[in-house]
């Protein structure tokens, strides 16, 4: 007992805990900060359809960026993974569901895209697959924009779905009601049974990454790659890859029937001014 309590006290008095907790908190305070002082950006990047002869914008991915006041633009990686932790995130995915929303109204009021307004999708993490009020907010955000539900896309990794301490198929059957679009992200990274695959209610599989990096300099790779995508299309599903980042990737995944593809090779992520100049040479074009 005695041993106990005194580990207890070291603990207690530990400086390096002590300077963990505070600097816990000033991030915490510095990421509400960031939330409610408008210090996010949601960047776009571009996913294109393979599927018929030029390549077509067939989509966009929202991704989150924090301006940081003294520390400059932070990649996700920076706070996403604290704001998941400290259940920051269902604000972030509010705030990006409505970025997304207001730009497609935009979009469609502008008549910016001869051949239909991209779809947006929006990230989303395990706490919010768990929250069973997340279909009804899709919903108000959706009829206030008068947006059609088929335009916003979720991606939901394979991992974060796992993760869920409830069941998130219910809620992924919500919110297909609805229309939304559902996608598996990072694909292949996960455990998930392919029992389970089965029962999800979504319509694309997105390839992790790290199944396309070098796919051109191994056999190996290209034939496990190209089961990855049989086994999407065995089950009705759209198959797209993310991460391409040179020619030789993109001829594979065009040979091996991959519908859409993603990467630095094709466009970078972009703030949605710089996308709407960059798309405007493609719509020009696809008219021409
Ligand atoms: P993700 O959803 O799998 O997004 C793809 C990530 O790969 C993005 O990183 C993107 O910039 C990067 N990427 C795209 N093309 C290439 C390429 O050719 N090569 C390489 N090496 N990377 C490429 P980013 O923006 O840093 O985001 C990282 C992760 O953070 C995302 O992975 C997603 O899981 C998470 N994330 C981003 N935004 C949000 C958000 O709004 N909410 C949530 N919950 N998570 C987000
Ligand atoms: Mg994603
Ligand atoms: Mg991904
Ligand atoms: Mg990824």
């Amino acid at each position: 007992f005695e041993a106990k309590r005194l580990r207890n006290e070291v603990s207690l008095y530990d400086p390096e805990l002590e300077a963990d907790r505070l600097s816990h908190l000033s991030l915490l305070s510095e990421l509400e900060t960031a939330i409610t002082q408008g210090q996010l950006r949601q960047f776009v990047q571009p996913k294109l359809s393979l599927v018929g002869g030029e390549p077509v914008v067939a989509g966009v991915e929202a991704l989150v960026r924090w301006q940081h006041p003294e520390r400059g633009w932070l990649p996700p990686s920076e706070f996403v993974p604290f704001a998941e932790s400290t259940g920051r995130i269902r604000q972030i995915t509010q705030w990006m569901l409505e970025q997304a929303v207001d730009t497609l109204a935009r979009w469609r009021a502008e008549d910016r895209f001869p051949d239909g307004v991209p779809p947006i999708s929006v990230n989303i993490s395990t706490l919010d697959v768990q929250d069973g009020l997340l279909p009804a907010r899709i919903e108000a955000l959706l009829r206030r924009a008068n947006v059609p539900a088929e335009l916003l896309q979720l991606e939901l990794t394979e991992t974060g779905l796992m993760a869920s301490t409830q069941d998130p198929i219910h809620v992924m059957h919500s919110l297909r009601r609805l229309g939304v679009r559902l996608a598996i992200d990072d694909f292949g990274t996960g455990q998930s049974s392919l029992a389970y695959l089965q029962r999800l209610p979504v319509h694309e599989l997105k390839i992790d990454r790290s199944f396309v990096d070098g796919v051109d300099q191994d056999a190996k790779r290209e034939e496990l790659l190209g089961s990855i995508i049989m086994l999407g299309h065995g089950l009705g599903l759209q198959v797209s890859a993310e991460g391409v980042e040179n020619t030789a990737e993109l001829a594979v995944l065009k040979r091996l029937g991959c519908d859409l593809v993603q990467g630095y090779l094709l466009a970078k992520p972009m703030d949605i001014e710089r996308f709407e100049a960059w798309s405007r040479p493609l719509a020009v074009l696809e008219t021409a």
